[in-house]
């Protein structure tokens, strides 16, 4: 195999170049008396979400977004969070409402999240924004896709003509990043747990997405030799065992890693073997890589949510029905 080292494209400082950008137009629309808003609400007391939802807070926060959290207890019922939705739907002050995910089993996840108005809906998940997107109208895009794209685009990567190959077809991560390639002109192949033979498809893809949540699924000989590999999954790797295999001795991350493990009893890692960083020509790391775009995506989302409901943006795409 032809040993090459991958560009690694940083999501981190991208994700920070955006937030300046967010921050900027936080303050002009501030000044016009507009300052977007955004309510997160969370359900039960789960430590992964409220990690996320604090995050979420504090993004605001640094940006100059005005920001709500609000905590519900465990034990509640659709209906509980259902009311909490239809209040933030009705106050003017708050421009996107995020219902943090999972949501409690006896919780009907669906029904909530398509009571999100549409103009709040700054996860992108109510149909008509999935539709807004399909159509190419303006549209609040799920953050983890838009997130992908900022750093295909801001890395130079030519989507036009190229073969996109998406691994995995979730509403949140999988379908929308499809979506957006093709809009971007890809040509796109999604992928998924029934697809036979990943390697034919993975091996022939320019831009390849990974979003499964399986460490180590794509190996060195699925990628195509100077491809651009985005690989937003995440996984913990928790044993010692698992850590072997992933990081044997003698590999190059392997120093920075263990000092992770030793310090935390598990590190993160996507759905790429490390080794595909030989092969591929650019390479999204985990962590490091998508991760710090999607709470990038979700401020900007709440920008052009703010903007979008005072009709400050243009509803209907430049062009015919075609485009
Ligand atoms: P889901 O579990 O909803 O979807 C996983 C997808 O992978 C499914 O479409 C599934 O196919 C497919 N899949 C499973 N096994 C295989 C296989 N062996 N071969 C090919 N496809 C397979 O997960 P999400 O989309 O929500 O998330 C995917 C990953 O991205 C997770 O690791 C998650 O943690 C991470 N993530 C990262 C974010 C970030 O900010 N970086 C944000 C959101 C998610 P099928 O549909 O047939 O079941």
């Amino acid at each position: 195999m032809r040993a090459m080292a991958a560009q690694i494209l940083d999501g981190t400082a991208i994700a920070a170049r955006i937030r300046g950008e967010i921050a900027a137009e936080v303050k002009e629309l501030t000044s016009q008396g507009v300052r977007p808003g955004l309510a997160a609400v969370l359900v039960g007391d789960d430590p992964a979400s409220q990690v996320y939802v604090r995050n979420k807070v504090r993004g605001c926060k640094e940006v100059g977004i005005f920001s709500e959290g609000i905590s519900l207890p465990a034990e509640s019922t659709t209906e509980d969070v259902l009311s909490v939705v239809e209040a933030l739907n009705a106050r003017d002050e708050i421009d996107g409402i995020l219902v943090q995910l999972p949501l409690p089993e006896q919780v009907d996840a669906k029904q909530v999240l398509y009571a999100v108005g549409p103009e709040k809906d700054v996860d992108g998940f109510h149909p008509l924004s999935v539709g807004n997107l399909q159509t190419k109208r303006l549209a609040l895009v799920p953050c983890t896709p838009a997130g992908v794209i900022q750093i295909l685009k801001r890395s130079g990567v030519e989507m036009r003509g190229a073969h996109a190959v998406v691994v995995g077809r979730s509403h949140i991560v999988g379908k929308p990043t499809a979506m957006l390639l093709l809009n971007e002109d890809a040509t796109v192949t999604i992928c998924h747990r029934y697809t036979p033979d990943l390697k034919h498809f993975t091996r022939d893809a320019d831009i390849l997405v990974t979003a499964v949540g399986r460490a180590g699924l794509i190996t060195p000989e699925m990628v195509k030799p100077g491809a651009t590999v985005i690989d937003v999954g995440i996984n913990k790797l928790s044993s010692r065992e698992q850590f072997e295999r992933f990081f044997p001795p003698g590999s190059p991350e392997r120093a920075k890693r263990e000092a992770a493990f030793a310090k935390n009893g598990s590190v993160l890692v996507g759905d790429c073997d490390p080794r595909v960083m030989e092969v591929a020509g650019r390479f999204t790391p985990v962590p490091g890589g998508v991760g710090p775009l999607t709470i990038a995506m979700l401020l900007s989302n709440t920008v052009k949510a703010a903007k979008m409901r005072r009709g400050m943006l243009e509803p209907e795409p430049v062009g015919s029905w075609r485009d």
